[in-house]
């Protein structure tokens, strides 16, 4: 018996080192029939290294489908003995890590509503004391870096020497084209921030529907994600939760068929040579942008110093619509986003305001 938990611990290790990883199965295990199947058709598609399955399900409102519960997890075993994947299941209390590890689930991952949560965090840490296994930290609902670091942190200090991150986009309001916003540099400092930590993507959560799945999961191979972790069934419209976005295991085989994979470096040397050159100019351009930055930050300054003798407010909001407006019309000649204009503006006018008010209050 032993023996056989260090092969499964073994293999669990080679294949988080496999690049990519692929974790596909249902969002929630459902019934025996449902999971066994969704694996062994999982497992024939040859794309697929870990299996997952949600036994507990945090819904939004009460009512909806709640999870099969510790029930499940004997199916999951079995799953595994057929298929010889090892399972991923999400746990947010100390309860279910404690039957997780019961039944053997080799890989640990905290559900974005529990990152989002330190008592929930701490409470999985402080039940992961002493215990071996890999956990993987979905990022916290709200765009919280400092959440989803601390919620590293808090399982790493409990002993956890495996931890992983996965994106699964951020939560807003009102109907936008993603369910989760994926706000891609937060994963990105992320990784900054972790270098040497595995990074996959759940494009499912993302999405919120089937037809992005595909273009999102390119989208994270070609920031240099290690992996995509997405939710197969077997009849996805009958599915008891995350019905839209499910795909069936077939399709999932498709999907990860048609990913381009590219290769972070590459040795040729006219291409090195011509990026260093571009790289350069780059660096060239970073730099005098910030010396004009701090140009106009100077002149901001003057203004300040005018209208505090004059004694008249910071803040003109016409002058601001016109600056906003001219710089929208240049933008769009150049081929700069509305959107990217107005955050550009937006760091530059706080900047400004908070540089007049100290002149102001000086
Ligand atoms: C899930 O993976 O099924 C899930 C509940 O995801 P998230 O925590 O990202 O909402
Ligand atoms: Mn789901």
């Amino acid at each position: 018996m032993e023996t056989q938990l260090q092969q499964m611990k073994a293999l669990t290790q080679e294949k988080l080192a496999k690049r990519p990883l692929i974790i596909s199965g249902p969002c929630s295990a459902e019934t025996e029939e449902q999971v066994l199947e969704t694996a062994t058709r999982l497992a024939k598609t040859g794309k697929v290294d870990v299996l997952r399955a949600g036994i507990w399900k945090p819904r939004t409102k009460p009512g909806l489908f709640e999870g099969i519960g510790t029930k499940g997890l004997p199916w999951l075993l079995q799953a595994k003995k057929i298929t010889g994947l090892p399972t991923t299941v999400e746990v947010a209390t100390a309860k279910h890590v404690e039957d997780a590890l019961q039944f053997d689930v080799d890989i640990l991952w905290l559900g974005a509503r529990t990152t989002v949560n330190p008592f929930s965090v701490q409470e999985v840490a402080d039940a992961l004391k002493g215990v071996d296994i890999p956990v993987l930290i979905k990022n916290p609902i709200n765009p919280d870096l400092e959440l989803w670091s601390g919620g590293i942190e808090r399982i790493q200090k409990a002993g956890i020497k495996q931890v992983g991150m996965i994106h699964r986009g951020f939560s807003n309001y009102g109907n936008t084209e993603f369910r989760n916003a994926p706000m891609w540099h937060l994963p990105i400092e992320m990784k900054r921030r972790f270098p040497e930590m595995l990074l996959i993507c759940d494009p499912s959560h993302i999405c919120g529907n089937r037809h992005a799945l595909q273009a999102i999961s390119q989208k994270s191979i070609d920031l240099d994600f290690d992996g995509i972790m997405i939710e197969s069934h077997i009849d996805p419209d009958n599915a008891w939760s995350d019905a839209k976005q499910q795909i069936t295991p077939e399709r999932l085989g498709e999907l990860i068929d048609a990913l381009i994979w590219r290769s972070e470096t590459s040795d040729k040397e006219d291409f090195l040579t011509a990026l260093a050159t571009l790289r350069e100019q780059i660096n060239h351009v970073d730099d005098e942008l910030i010396t004009l930055l701090g140009q106009r930050m100077k002149i901001s300054e003057k203004i300040g110093e005018y209208k505090r003798t004059n004694n008249i407010t910071i803040l003109q909001t016409n002058r601001w619509n016109d600056i906003l407006e001219k710089a929208f019309k240049k933008g769009d000649k150049i081929g700069l986003s509305e959107e990217f204009i107005s955050k550009y503006f937006d760091a530059v006018h706080l900047e400004s305001i908070n540089h007049q008010n100290k002149i102001m209050n000086s």
